[in-house]
């Protein structure tokens, strides 16, 4: 699948003022350290390439959900730190994104140096998409460059409205990586073809499992959203998370499903627990026998061999959403254990960001899986076959 828009290659950064709009949302713990910094490496290349070219290199970002207003512990200045490490050099940092500081910043720049606004999101502007926030943050550029892949489902002003007040615009290497990889799984899969789904809510990724149901030959449903699945089965699933408006829907997902010959998993038994404390007992039952009143939190150890089966003959995978509560350790084993049998699978091996990606780091697999999204919703919403508002404002690639 080739990428039909501009990218950074196709343009001149020499000595001009190139603003990229990264993804720099990274999380950070109770003191404002980083715990995972792979959005910040994963945009290293283009950073470098536009460093090479003798540009004055102006990065901007978001982080968490300041709503509109200056907030330190959303201050991007830990991400300016790391970013000057990663680059061996120096990394100005500007406590405001727009306005005289920024600009001054800017325009005393030379070709090859980096800056890191302030979070965007500071300003009620960015998320509104306003003209006048978006015209300010292009003042600050000759050539506009949007990296954010796991903001591109969004029109921000950053993302969207900028494009209308920029000379020049382009997507960087890894938006192209990420667009390319994402959509070429599931339009051009090496089959078998196994989409594993999780999290909590089958709404929540009803359009993926519709989008994909067509195009694999198998289905692996984990996570809180089995729960709606089997309860349509006609099983007890006790106190379960469930979308009781989603129960005709499952059924007809599956039936269809299985009239196309898809091979449709669903988990054989469950960790169970009694209550929602961390003190909870807990036990492993079949779907069968889910007590009422307990609670579904993890597939069971016969789910686990039954779905690690599943895609030992796998040659693509592609895996959306945690098996269970993997947040707490008593219910991590399902989400562990199929992070695993995906690394161990030899297939070509997709995870689709967000918890998956912090799932599979926890499980330490990360190194072992082909592509790990940057991007949660972003991704989703590709794999649902979606227009990106992002990619869309973008000019198409001129050859
Ligand atoms: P999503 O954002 O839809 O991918 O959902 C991810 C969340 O689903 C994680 O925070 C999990 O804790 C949650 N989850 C997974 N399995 C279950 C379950 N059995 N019951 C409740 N929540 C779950």
């Amino acid at each position: 699948m080739s990428f039909s828009k501009q990218t950074i290659d196709h343009v001149d950064l020499h000595n001009k003022r190139v603003l990229i709009r990264v993804d720099f949302n990274v999380p950070l713990d109770d003191t404002c350290h980083i715990t995972d910094d792979s959005r910040i490496r994963a945009t290293l290349p283009t950073i470098n390439w536009a460093i090479d070219d003798d540009a004055v290199v102006i990065l901007c970002s978001h982080l968490g959900r300041p709503k509109g207003t200056a907030n330190p512990a959303l201050s991007l200045a830990p991400v300016a730190k790391r970013l000057q490490r990663l680059l061996n050099k120096p990394v100005a940092f500007t406590e405001d994104c727009i306005g005289p500081t920024a600009e001054s910043v800017v325009k005393n720049a030379q070709p090859g140096d980096v800056i890191l606004l302030e979070n965007l999101r500071f300003h009620p502007g960015e998320e509104k998409n306003d003209d006048q926030f978006s015209a300010q943050l292009a003042a600050l550029a000759d050539v506009y460059i949007n990296e954010a892949f796991g903001t591109a489902h969004r029109s921000h002003a950053s993302t969207v409205g900028i494009t209308k007040y920029v000379k020049v615009s382009a997507a960087g290497f890894l938006m192209k990586h990420e667009v390319e990889t994402l959509e070429g799984t599931v339009e051009n899969p090496v089959r078998p073809f196994v989409a594993i789904l999780g999290g909590a809510k089958v709404s929540g990724k009803i359009e993926v499992i519709k989008n994909l149901t067509g195009k694999v030959d198998k289905v692996i449903i984990g996570g809180g959203m089995a729960f709606t699945f089997i309860k349509a089965m006609g099983f007890e699933i006790g106190l379960s998370l469930v979308e009781n408006n989603m129960l005709d829907l499952a059924k007809k997902i599956h039936e269809q499903a299985i009239a196309q010959k898809i091979k449709f998993y669903l988990p054989v038994d469950c960790v169970v627990a009694a209550s929602l404390s961390p003190e909870a007992e807990t036990k492993i039952v079949t779907i069968q026998e889910i007590p009422p009143d307990w609670y579904g939190m993890d597939i069971g150890p016969a789910s686990v061999r039954l779905f690690g089966e599943a895609v030992q003959n796998a040659k693509t995978i592609l895996w959306n959403g945690p098996m269970g509560v993997f947040e707490r350790d008593a219910f991590s084993r399902g989400t562990y254990a199929m992070a695993h049998s995906v690394a161990n699978a030899y297939a070509y091996t997709v995870v689709g960001g967000g918890d998956t990606a912090l799932a599979v780091h926890r499980a330490g697999e990360s190194e072992s899986m082909d592509f790990i999204s940057t991007g949660g919703g972003a991704a989703l919403q590709l794999l649902e076959g979606n227009h990106m508002p992002g990619l869309a404002a973008l000019p198409d690639r001129p050859y």
